[in-house]
């Protein structure tokens, strides 16, 4: 009888890139057939792009990693032999390891994670264990976005908010190609352009959203912050900006000491009696308006009371103050459009025409919607009122070593209009808003790292002032990465860029055992591959690696898995449990949290085994305490049942997921574990929605019922408003221990000139670093990647479907500019910066400005890489610009400093600097440089023919 084929569809959510839209999985006969978007889900209501309905590909890779394997003996690293062990031999070998090295020195131990949605579980782990020695990829990712605009209006863009497009008039794109949050933001600007809507994109390259703006404003990289602060010049001098939003919302109006032979030069001044009456808060309301009514200083958000935004005053006691409005007028006066237009090579009268569009467009066509809140001041408000202009920017503005500075300015520009989380501007996302800076705190010194015990405060916080840095006495840094030392002190989400190199060199020490998941760190996720690929393989003396052990977790065959010691097999997203949980990045929308799950719909492939179950596994063989009972024994039996059962404090209620909490799931956000709490999400499109009273959905820096709720539901600590730091005492505190004033902690004296430089409570323009350190004569382009449209960073380049859309990448050139080098259209080139060289093939386009080059991210590999064939298109045409970026510039006397902002250490992929040259009639039409061609690994599976497609001339079809 003819078999009758089963046929299932299965709801879960994607992972084609981190935008996590519902899917529907069809299954027949339990194998995947197509993937297709959940109509029913809130983020993409059933849309689907072509990177999710791409996911089959990936789950049927040949790059998939099948087994534990163990590198065999006297075989070197990067090699790529391998010999396949069981995951018990793969668990004893861990957990003795890391068991010796917990009741030692647990900072030997370092564990860094890539692009994964983990984080809580993974920093849960790291802390447990006790050492600092953790971060996941933000520091090489954006952080200058989420720290910019964190410690200015206490949120930021993409999980935790973004553009109204539903009620904005103009939205301004900035630096962002091909977003994170890809489809919502395809479906939001389509309707927004349906609607009448004006979209402007500022970008040096016009792809992905720039191509379908409605104008495209080409600029400078890494000169974003000239362009930002001209504007806010001309908003400044035209009066464009919303001044009761700013008054009552901002500390526009608070009074900063400005009598620089004060010990309290820089700081707010504050109000005794109100000092003594705010003991306990957060942020105390104790900072002081002139008040124009009175004529007299007054403790802000006095009733009545109207403060002074310009001026100069001097109070009885004979300091002299300015507001922090003032200030920023001062810093802003000499930002004119015309010094920003020779900066940025955008027309002086464009600026003033982008500034008049935004003011004139927040002030004119004002929204009022008819929702009554109250204030955090107790004052009832009829309805929400709110300026439809709103923005988006991401890695163009973050990945420069003035980023920070940049982002300061577009939050203080959005500030300024009076669009923060107000109808057609910017509206956060929960957990957000949040305190600023946020509550959570990094340890402060050595002590916090104790054998056996875990690590004494959160792997990554918040540092508030400088009391709160990870230093040792003498100023040096107690991470690996150095983050949240004086050369870094905001480096609120690590440092990965510079793992290996410090482990290499062993600054500030050694360590013994460098666990890497889902991070390319021996390709694309690293600056400087070539050297880092030999520092993975460098020896000392007595034969020992640098790095003694590297394990490796991943899915797939990866340049990064050659160089491990031990490699532990991955699922796919399909094969796993997930939780994109409250603790983490949710997917929440404006009207309230969101939290979502994957659910398997289809087994592990061999003895693949998601890295959640290895962490849940480690942390109970080695009696992590969060992980174990009182009594010892084992807490979890695996990761669902650590996802249910897991509270933040015993008893707290608050988990992994705020979804049908409670003993039957009767509860939200807060309950008890609920055992059937999976299943509950599973019938409902693997999410919960928490939609927010009305009156709680906008104005929640300072709306008091959402404040509250907040509050009682653990999202945020305290309830007070936060006010927007127009002008940052937090940065202020820094820049004073710099100067040798104050009570806390002093920089090391090589390191004082720059804190003092780099934290100013206003933002301000300079160069990149590295431009700084490069003759620009000699190398007189800056040379950027975009992310492709079809693939997540460098997520599926390797996929079948998508391989048809990029299967090698180009350098694209203005046709001015290669003209000028005598380069013709698709001629084999040679890029070089001052710290090395590829060559890679030229392409014409008029869509980038013609001081820029640049190219898709992360297409090319090194050959045989991920099972491709070693000719494939990929290793012969494709290239990296990766090697040509330091992870390093020259620090003087002592030693290398990071590529990376200064403030954040985010690094700095976007201000290398280049020159282009054709290639010599004689070489090879191959891309350089080249690698040893990889080999597949035991438990692979055979190429099918069809994936030798894309491969150059001589491979096989
Ligand atoms: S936008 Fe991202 S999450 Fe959504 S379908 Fe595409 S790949 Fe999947």
């Amino acid at each position: 009888m003819a078999h009758t084929p089963s046929q299932e569809v299965k709801n879960t959510t994607c992972y084609m890139c981190a935008c996590r839209c519902g899917i529907r999985v069809h299954l027949r006969d339990g194998e995947v057939r197509y993937i297709d978007g959940n109509p029913d889900h809130p983020i993409n209501k059933g849309v689907i792009c072509a990177k999710g309905s791409s996911g089959i590909m990936k789950q049927y890779s040949p790059a998939r990693l099948t087994q534990p394997l163990r590198r065999k003996q006297g075989a070197e690293r990067g090699a790529g032999e391998f010999e396949p062990i069981s995951w018990d031999e793969a668990f004893d070998t861990l957990a003795e390891r890391l068991g010796k090295i917990r009741e030692t020195d647990p900072k030997q131990f370092a564990l860094f994670t890539g692009r994964d949605q983990m984080q809580a579980l993974t920093g849960l782990f790291a802390k447990q264990y006790g050492t600092p020695n953790y971060a996941a990829h933000g520091g090489f990712c954006s952080v200058n976005m989420a720290a910019g605009m964190i410690y200015t209006i206490g949120g930021s863009f993409w999980e935790f908010g973004g553009p109204d497009l539903d009620r904005s008039k103009l939205f301004v794109m900035i630096g962002t190609a091909e977003d994170h949050h890809s489809n919502p933001m395809k479906i939001a600007i389509s309707k927004f352009k349906r609607d009448g809507g004006r979209f402007i994109s500022i970008n040096p390259v016009r792809t992905g959203y720039s191509a379908i703006a409605d104008e495209w404003v080409p600029i400078r990289p890494g000169t974003d912050s000239a362009l930002l602060l001209a504007i806010i010049h001309e908003i400044m001098a035209k009066g464009l900006y919303d001044r009761d939003f700013l008054v009552r919302y901002s500390n526009a109006g608070q009074l900063v000491n400005v009598d620089e032979a004060n010990d309290d030069f820089g700081m707010f001044l504050r109000s005794e009696a109100a000092a003594d009456e705010a003991e306990g808060c957060y942020d105390p309301q104790d900072k002081l308006w002139w008040d124009r009514k009175s004529d007299r200083p007054v403790v802000t958000h006095t009733p009545e009371a109207d403060p002074y935004l310009l001026g100069e005053f001097r109070l009885q006691d004979g300091t002299t103050a300015k507001p922090a409005f003032q200030l920023l007028q001062d810093r802003v006066e000499e930002y004119t459009p015309e010094w920003a237009a020779r900066i940025t090579g955008i027309p002086a009268d464009t600026i003033r025409r982008l500034a008049h569009e935004m003011g004139v467009t927040a002030r004119d066509q004002r929204i009022e919607l008819p929702i009554a809140w109250t204030d955090s001041w107790g004052v009832e408000h009829d309805s929400v009122t709110g300026n439809p202009v709103s923005f988006h920017a991401m890695r163009g503005l973050a990945a420069h070593s003035n980023g920070f500075h940049t982002i300061r300015a577009l939050a203080i520009l959005m500030s300024l209009l009076g669009t923060i989380d107000r109808p057609g501007g910017f509206r956060h996302k929960a957990p957000f808003p949040r305190p600023i800076p946020p509550c959570a705190r990094p340890p402060k010194g050595p002590e916090a790292v104790q054998p056996g015990q875990p690590l004494d405060g959160m792997v990554l916080g918040w540092p508030a002032d400088p009391d709160d840095l990870f230093v040792d006495e003498q100023g040096g840094p107690v991470r690996i990465d150095k983050a949240f030392s004086w050369e870094y002190p905001l480096a609120v989400h690590g440092m990965m860029h510079n793992v290996i190199t410090n482990a290499w060199r062993g600054d500030p020490y050694k360590i013994d055992t460098l666990m890497i998941f889902m991070a390319n760190m021996a390709w694309n996720s690293t600056m400087n591959t070539v050297d880092v690929r030999k520092m993975l393989n460098d020896k000392e003396e007595n034969g020992e690696y640098k790095i003694p052990f590297l394990v490796v977790a991943d899915a797939f065959q990866s340049e990064m898995t050659a160089f491990a010691d031990l490699v532990l097999p991955d699922t796919t997203y399909l094969e796993r449990h997930d939780v994109m949980s409250m603790l983490d990045r949710p997917i929440s929308e404006y009207d309230g949290p969101i939290d979502s799950v994957r659910i398997p719909v289809v087994p592990p492939k061999g003895e693949c085994k998601p890295f959640q179950e290895v962490l849940i596994e480690l942390g109970s063989r080695l009696k992590l305490p969060a992980f174990t009972t009182p009594e010892g024994k084992r807490k979890f039996r695996d990761y669902p049942d650590f996802v249910v059962n897991y509270e933040t404090e015993p008893g707290s209620g608050i988990g992994f997921l705020a979804g049908w909490r409670g003993k039957g799931g009767e509860k939200s956000l807060r309950g008890e574990p609920n055992p059937n709490q999976w299943e509950m999400y599973a019938k409902n499109n693997c999410v919960f929605h928490y939609e927010l009273p009305k009156s709680y959905q906008y104005m929640r820096n300072w709306n008091k019922g959402y404040l509250e709720w907040s509050q009682r539901n653990r999202i945020t600590r305290y309830a007070e408003p936060i006010l927007i730091h127009l002008y940052s005492e937090v940065l202020m505190k820094f820049r004073a221990a710099a100067q040798g004033k104050g009570s806390s902690r002093r920089p090391p004296a090589h390191l004082a000139e720059r804190v003092e430089t780099y934290f100013d409570p206003l933002p301000f323009y300079y160069d990149p670093l590295e431009c700084q350190a490069t003759d620009k004569h000699t190398y007189p382009l800056a040379a950027v990647t975009q992310r492709p449209m079809a693939m997540y960073h460098s997520w599926d380049s390797q996929n079948a479907w998508l391989r048809q859309i990029h299967a090698h990448n180009l350098l694209f050139v203005s046709p001015r500019t290669a003209k000028a080098a005598g380069i013709e259209d698709e001629d084999w080139i040679w890029v070089e910066s001052q710290w090395g060289k590829v060559r890679c093939m030229a392409k014409y386009s008029e869509a980038v400005e013609p001081g820029t080059v640049w190219t898709w991210n992360a297409i090319g590999k090194a050959a045989g890489a991920w099972n491709l064939t070693p000719q494939a298109n990929e290793s012969r045409k494709g290239f990296l610009l990766n090697h040509l970026i330091s992870e390093e510039l020259p620090g003087g006397a002592q030693g290398p400093i990071s590529n990376s902002d200064p403030v954040t250490g985010q690094a700095a992929w976007y201000d290398v600097r280049v020159r282009i040259y054709k290639a010599g009639a004689d070489e090879p039409e191959v891309t350089s440089p080249q690698f040893d061609t990889m080999k597949p690994y035991p438990g692979q599976a055979k190429r099918p023919r069809i994936w030798n497609f894309f491969a150059a001339k001589g491979g096989k079809k």
